[in-house]
């Protein structure tokens, strides 16, 4: 899937990534909001939770007598050996790049508090906001007036932290194909389309704040989600192909083996998709685009170029897995529910704030475009707060597809070096609690060791 970071690379860096994603928290009015806010913090809460043990919970062993006639495998010694068939440099090297992702998650959060207190303190916002009062009388043009210039200020004072995390660092771990002006261009295409959504969403929920100052975060609610899924169904017809060339695949000898899988599950695709990814990066991957009638199974030519016919059905079942498992539609549901929560507690501290600082910042209300930063401000505390709490969702759903696409594929060693292969760009052998907070995918180990208990089990293909 790659709906999620679709919406967090191309809105990172406009600050907008905090009104797309998805929060948790506490409302303190109602007491009916109180209740449906403490429920949902419960449910996420104990989701996680079982999500996060259930990943670590070691398989029993089989009973002595099912194991008689087959050749005894010991996973957690055979993932052992898949994990040792790497060099120690390229282990300390995927690892340097991937524990460096932990400390910009703290870097691109401190960044965008930083921006956001410095835009009300200097009144800057609130001087954004009478321009645009001069500009026009219409509250929806004067929403977009003050959006335009906001979302301009915020990406360029963030572009230095982009153009490190995005474009030197890529090219430092050797995961980036492109010079300074194409990764420049695709940026700026970024931005328009950045500019454009966050303007849309802005006019929206201000027309949302404007006639429901009180229960703005349950309406508020539903325009993010209808905007998401709106986004979701647009961006593999209107957006991925500004970036890169999508083509059926063609030849057969990979083709056909993926459509009988697809044709095995009643997946109704007749072509699969190559993308050219390499124009960007040397990272393998593939993905499930698009909702409704806009869905596309693709596979990068990375894969093509670096992995064998067994690897890319394992990869290509893990994809159908998230179309089977209807993960599009689930994803939403449970980011819904973020979202719910992460207004509702906005909605008590927006308040708060206003009434100690709001003369100072020159901010009247929540229906006033000067709050903006403050919101921002706000939801990007939460969304960092909950950060293990949403990769642990992605990551379950992660896990799901992963357990379609051993059961389809039957590829569990395809699987293993597959796993590893990822492992270029993602830690191999994290801690538990590593893996709780920081991957939105299972590590390679917690893979390989899917792949090794599958294999273990020998299970008949019943003929
Ligand atoms: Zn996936």
């Amino acid at each position: 899937m790659r709906a999620r970071r679709f919406v967090r690379s191309s809105l990172t860096g406009v600050g907008l990534v905090t009104l797309l994603s998805f929060e948790r928290g506490f409302a303190k009015h109602s007491s009916m909001s109180k209740r449906l806010v403490l429920l949902a913090t419960t449910v996420c809460f104990v989701f996680a939770l079982i999500a996060a043990s259930a990943q670590e919970t070691p398989m029993p062993a089989a009973p002595a007598g099912i194991q008689q006639n087959v050749q005894a495998l010991d996973p957690a010694a055979a993932t052992q050996a898949w994990l040792a068939t790497l060099r120690k440099s390229q282990r300390e090297k995927s690892d340097a790049y991937f524990e460096g992702g932990y400390w910009l998650i703290l870097w691109n959060f401190l960044l965008t508090a930083a921006i956001s207190i410095f835009l009300l303190a200097s009144r800057i916002s609130a001087r954004l906001r009478d321009f645009s009062q001069r500009l026009t009388r219409f509250n929806a043009l004067q929403t977009a007036c003050y959006a335009l210039p906001y979302l301009l200020i915020v990406y360029v004072l963030s572009f230095p932290l982009n153009l490190y995390e995005n474009f030197f660092r890529e090219h430092q771990y050797g995961l980036a194909t492109q010079n300074f002006l194409p990764w420049f261009r695709e940026q700026l295409i970024g931005f328009i389309i950045a500019i454009i959504g966050g303007t849309v969403l802005l006019v929206l929920l201000y027309a949302v704040f404007r006639r429901a100052p009180r229960t703005w975060w349950i309406w508020g609610t539903f325009v993010v989600v209808v905007f998401m899924f709106i986004i979701t169904f647009i961006a593999p017809v209107f957006i991925d192909p500004l970036f890169n060339t999508y083509k059926p695949l063609t030849n057969p000898e990979i083709r056909d083996p993926i459509l009988a899988m697809a044709r095995a599950n009643q997946i109704p695709v007749k072509q699969v998709f190559e993308v050219d990814a390499s124009r960007q990066t040397t990272r393998v991957s593939a993905n499930v685009a698009g909702v409704l009638g806009t869905t596309r199974i693709a596979l990068n030519d990375n894969l093509l170029k670096q992995c064998t016919l067994p690897e890319i059905r394992e990869v290509m079942a893990h994809e159908m897995g998230h179309y089977v498992l209807n993960h599009g539609a689930k994803l939403l549901t449970y980011f819904g529910i973020f979202v719910l929560i992460g207004f509702a507690l906005t909605r008590a501290l927006f308040d708060a704030a206003v009434g100690r600082w709001g003369n100072k910042w020159g901010i009247r209300g929540i229906a006033d475009p000067a709050g903006l930063p403050l919101l921002v401000l706000i939801l990007g505390t939460l969304i960092f707060l909950a950060t293990p709490f949403l990769n642990t969702v992605v990551r379950v759903t992660e896990r799901e597809a992963d357990a379609f696409g051993i059961n389809t594929s039957r590829e569990p060693d395809g699987m293993a070096k597959v796993a590893l292969k990822l492992g270029a760009y993602r830690k191999l052998d994290p801690t538990p609690l590593e893996e709780f907070i920081f991957f939105d995918h299972p590590s390679g180990r917690s893979r390989i060791r899917m792949a090794m208990d599958w294999k273990a089990a020998h299970l008949p293909a019943g003929e």
